[in-house]
Parts: structure tokens; sequence; C-alpha cells
């Protein structure tokens, strides 16, 4: 039985790039020895490295004027990162908030005394919206602009960048990065966490405007100031070796589905597919705005909740695994990252017409 995985991450990865890790798991590149157990400074691994982060610049379109980081702590890492390298005490910084992982950076970022403007909050909707553009004033002054361009829980995505002028915009893009083509050089902070579009758990990508790095504070810990990571092709100390060696192969499997552009199609495809059917069954629905509505992860709740639990299941016992929603909002949620294929939306689809013909 095929199996398909909707988690919201730890994610589905390509299928050929785990053969591909597989195959070379215990003798890599004839070493006689796997990835993991090289070090991290010899020629091999250094090359390794070198290879990722040109694939990045490749694949993403990431201008020459941008440092390529690999860093350690997840996307929360980020969230005291950004503060801790971008600004002094007391200094006001913008915020967006449309979810939980905008609340998120909002209270991590409250802790470095800086004066948090949140100039936008989604909460009258029950965050299944994103604020128009143009709706809100960017403070004077402030250091940057933070927003979460696709919030994972909700599934709420912007429709649009948001203008700043030549205020930096920081953009946790983690559950959406590289789903599609994206001007890398509107952004003055992109980071993500690797584990949906790019790989394992354990890693977060940054990629930041040069121009931005060595304003960190004196205090910033070693191995979240950008400056430093940068100086040293992200290891300071130990990188994540074997999240960069997959993030490698990944980038390799996009370039082969057309790159961006692509995997672009492909993820608008299966968004279409899926959202056309909720749309079109009384049975299913999804609660946020259509403009906003995320291509990546898909809650959608069922006409009699009582149900729920009984579509978990019995999804779970068809192969069709991960469908709970968050634990903070019930329902379901599909995540339908780069690596799931059309055949995984489309069995999801079937599955879920039987099932309301069943209890419908
Ligand atoms: N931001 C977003 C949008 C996320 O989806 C997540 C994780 N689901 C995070 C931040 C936190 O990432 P991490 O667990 O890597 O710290």
């Amino acid at each position: 039985m095929a199996v398909y995985n909707f988690s919201a991450g730890p994610a589905v990865m390509p299928h050929e790039v785990l053969e591909e890790a597989k195959a070379e798991l215990t003798d890599w590149q004839g070493s006689g020895m796997s990835v993991m157990e090289v070090s991290h400074r010899g020629k091999a691994f250094v090359a390794c490295a070198a290879e990722t982060e040109a694939l990045v610049r490749s694949v993403m379109g990431v201008p020459d004027d941008y440092a390529v980081l690999f860093l350690q702590g997840g996307a929360t890492g980020q969230f005291a990162a950004i503060p801790l390298n971008l600004t002094a005490a007391g200094d006001a910084v913008d915020f967006l908030n449309t979810g939980q992982w905008s609340a998120k950076a909002i209270s991590e970022a409250k802790k470095f005394g800086v004066d948090v403007r949140v100039i936008a909050d989604e909460k009258a909707s029950g965050y299944t919206t994103t604020p128009a553009a143009g709706s809100y004033e960017l403070t004077p002054g402030a250091k940057y602009l933070h927003y979460t361009p696709n919030e994972t829980i909700g599934g709420v995505a912007f429709p649009y960048i948001p203008e700043t002028g030549d205020v930096p915009l920081v953009a946790d893009m983690s559950s959406m990065i590289l789903s599609g083509p994206m001007d890398v050089s509107k952004f003055g902070v992109i980071f993500a966490g690797t584990q949906k579009n790019l790989g394992p758990a354990g890693m977060c990508l940054v990629i930041v405007r040069k121009h931005l790095l060595g304003s960190a504070r004196l205090a910033t810990p070693t191995i979240v100031d950008w400056a430093g990571m940068a100086a040293n092709d992200s290891m300071t100390n130990t990188p994540p070796t074997f999240g960069l060696y997959l993030l490698g192969k990944i980038l390799k499997w996009v370039e082969r589905q057309g790159g961006a552009e692509g995997i672009g199609k492909l993820n608008a495809e299966k968004a279409a597919a899926l959202y056309g059917f909720i749309d079109g069954h009384d049975f299913y629905s999804n609660p946020v705005a259509v403009e906003s509505r995320s291509i990546m992860n898909v809650p959608f709740l069922l006409a009699n909740p009582e149900l729920d639990k009984q579509f978990v299941k019995e999804a779970d016992a068809a192969g069709l695994m991960f469908l709970a929603g968050h634990r903070s909002v019930g329902g379901m949620r599909a995540s339908i990252y780069n690596a799931m294929p059309r055949e995984g939306v489309d069995a999801l689809i079937a599955f879920m017409t039987e099932f309301a013909e069943k209890n419908g």
C-alpha cells in the first residue's frame, strides 16, 4: 500500500532522495564511511557544504550580496537571533501578527528589550486572513518588519510581499520556502527551519543581506551570530552535517522538477485540486479567506466534528498519515509540501469523497 505523509513537519521528503541517501549511507564517495562520520573540516565535507550553498543560491536565485547560513536551533532559534543581530535594546521593531508562529516570534522578541510594535493583527478574523497591503503603517525608525508569509497551523498565507522601502523585511519562510519562485532581493532576512521543504529537522537556513551583518549585540551567542557564521561558512562550530548533505540532494531534486518555477506550478495544481474539492463539497469546509489560503498547509473541517477521530483513524488505515489538525485548533490539516506527489493529493480526495458518502 502506498503511504502518503501529510505531516506539517518533520515532513515528507522526496522518495528518490531517501533512496539515494540509503544507497550511499555506509559508503559515501567511496570513503567506506557515512557522511555523518567524517570531519566537517575535511576536504570532502567542505566541498559538500559548498555545493549545497551554491545550489541554494542557484535554485532560489539568491543574489551575491546575501549571505547563506546553515544554523542550528531551528526557526525558533532565529526568533531570538533576529533581535540580537539587528537591534540594540530600546529599538522599535514591527510585526504583522497572522497566527501562532507570528505570536511566538513576537513573544521571543519581547525578551530582548526592544519596543515591539504589532502594526497589524488578524485576531478579529480568528487568524483566517492576512492584512491588506497598505492597511498598516510602519513605525518610523523601526529596525525591521517581521512577518510570517505562511502560517503553518492556520494555513494562512500572504498573497503579496509587504512593501517596506528601506526597512529590512524579515520573513519566517519555514513552511513555504522554495514552494515556488521568490524574489529574494525584496527581503532583508529570510529564515526557514529545514524540516518541511528542505529536509530533516535540525537546521535553519538563513539568508541575510550582507549589509545587515556586523551590528549584533555584544552578548549574541556565537552560534547565532550571523556575521561570525558568514565569515566561517557556517562552521564556527560543528554544523548539522547530515542535514547539509541531504539539503544538497533535495535541491538537485527540485532542479529535476523544473526548479522553483516547476515546483511552484506543481504545488499550485495540488492546492487547487484540494481546495476545489473542499469548496465543492458540503461535508468539508476550509475556514481561511480565499485570497489568503496556503498552498502548503490546508486545514479543513468536517461538517460533523464528532467524526474527526474516525476520519483520522480510517485515513491512517488507508495510508494517509498525520491528517489531524494542530492540537490547538482541531479539525484536519493536510500539509502538501514540495515532496507530496500529486498522487497523494488525489488519494486524499478519493478517500474524502468516500468518507463523506458513507457518513454524510
Ligand atoms: N515558524 C513556522 C512558520 C513554523 O511552521 C515552525 C515549525 N512548525 C517554526 C517557526 C518553528 O520551527 P522550529 O521547530 O524549527 O523551531
